[in-house]
């Protein structure tokens, strides 16, 4: 129980703090993308602009002449060796391509914004998809419009600074969240400590004052048992006062011994503790036993087994004792004519006993907290039955100490199905 709480303290810190570090370790990364990209922008534009200004614009017999001989990438001269660009391109002001360097385009200029982050296709550029960013420069000449410079240059390297970036923030992530858990589980402890001490204080206490009780009430009894053997006569009322007080005194007995067994035991039980147990001889041993078959006078008891034995590592009394529990149960809810089935079946590996009756069922509001310590569906009607409420909180300890589980579905007045899995 205290190891489910850690557990879950320490899940919940570091799922919380988890969470702040990525948001952080995101917004960082995004901002420096971000950052990355305006270098890669501004560089482009300088270069765009340093390429521009080698465009030469004449007038020739009265028509307008746009000389890129000399330009970089488009013209004559051989192209700067410390060049990057992917390609570049001009356009005429209507945006038809008219000289190129790289790769060429079908496509008319048309809407662009001035930046751009395009790939492209596998097969042109080292046989795979490479993003480049591209600018779109209208150049003018003395105010007026002349064309347009596109100008390409990969972002490889960009990406592989991100790529290496993003790398780095991981591997810190993860190293941070390991460091995270190893507080969260030292802190999950340090909490748990006094809530641990106080219950085993409890534990303690209950287990004490129930052991100091049985020795009175097992006198009072034993008075009162005594005092029945005197003969009785019709009129004897005394007699029906120990009687009462022996009925009493031996419920009473009952409980202590459930609150007895309930302190003193918690946690898995010890390898040693456990046996091979078949289940069937089990089942069968717990119908023919005296209080089962007492408690099911009024109802049609049925045991649905396999022919092949079913071995699981246990206790073998207090599975009996887990099982006898809700058999008892079942026997208790359903009324008279009605049926109660003890089943046993074998699934993945896990053994499924299953008791289930046409009782009368529990609500749904109910059903989460049925194997509470005390919790009984309605106060009158268990007094009636005798029951103290703690007869599944018994079996659901006793299951998990097998290291299996217990689980209730029902319908209210259809009937219940209790189920115990227990590791094969
Ligand atoms: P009790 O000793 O009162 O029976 P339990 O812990 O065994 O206490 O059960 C808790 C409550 O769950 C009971 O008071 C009863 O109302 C309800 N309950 C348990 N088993 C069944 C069943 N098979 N059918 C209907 N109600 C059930």
């Amino acid at each position: 129980m205290f190891t489910r709480s850690r557990r879950n303290l320490a899940g919940w810190f570091m799922l919380s703090m988890g969470s702040i570090l990525v948001t952080f370790a995101a917004v960082r990364y995004y901002l420096s993308t971000i950052e990355q990209l305006k270098n890669v922008d501004s560089l482009l534009y300088k270069k765009a602009q340093v390429v521009a200004a080698t465009i030469q614009y004449t007038r020739q017999n009265g028509q307008e002449q746009v000389d890129l001989s000399n330009v970089p990438y488009l013209g004559n001269l051989p192209i700067p060796p410390s060049s990057d660009a992917v390609y570049a391109r001009w356009y005429t002001p209507q945006g038809r391509l008219k000289q190129f360097f790289g790769i060429a385009t079908v496509e008319p200029l048309g809407e662009i914004p001035e930046f751009q982050t395009l790939t492209i296709e596998a097969g042109i550029l080292a046989n795979q998809p490479v993003s480049v960013r591209q600018i779109t420069l209208p150049v003018q000449y003395r105010g007026q419009l002349i064309g347009y410079l596109q100008l390409a240059i990969p972002l490889t390297q960009v990406e592989d600074r991100l790529q290496q970036d993003l790398l780095i923030s991981l591997i810190g992530i993860l190293i941070a969240l390991m460091i995270i858990a190893a507080i969260a589980w030292a802190l999950g402890g340090l909490a748990m400590q006094p809530i641990q001490a106080a219950y085993q204080h409890l534990q303690r206490f209950t287990a004490d004052a129930s052991h100091e009780l049985r020795t009175p009430l097992a006198a009072i009894l034993s008075n009162a048992q005594v005092g029945l053997l005197a003969p009785q006569s019709a009129a004897d009322r005394k007699h029906q006062r120990l009687e009462k007080i022996a009925e009493t005194a031996k419920s009473m007995n009952l409980l202590i011994g459930n609150l007895l067994f309930l302190a003193r035991r918690s946690g898995k039980l010890a390898a040693e503790a456990l046996q091979p147990v078949d289940l069937i001889s089990v089942l069968k041993e717990l119908i023919n036993g005296q209080a089962i078959c007492t408690a099911a006078q009024h109802v049609q008891l049925n045991l649905e087994v396999s022919e092949a034995a079913v071995i699981v590592n246990a206790d073998r009394e207090l599975l009996r004792q887990a099982i006898a529990n809700l058999v008892m149960n079942a026997c208790k809810y359903t009324p008279r004519g009605g049926q109660v089935t003890l089943r046993l079946l074998t699934q993945f590996r896990q053994a499924i006993i299953q008791v289930e009756d046409t009782g009368i069922g529990i609500a749904a509001a109910d059903l989460p907290h049925i194997f509470e310590r005390f919790y009984r569906v309605n106060q009158a009607r268990s007094k009636e039955t005798g029951g103290s409420g703690l007869g599944l909180a018994i079996a659901q300890q006793i299951i998990e100490a097998h290291g299996g589980t217990i689980t209730a579905q029902s319908t209210l007045g259809q009937g219940s199905l209790l189920q115990i899995t227990l590791p094969l």
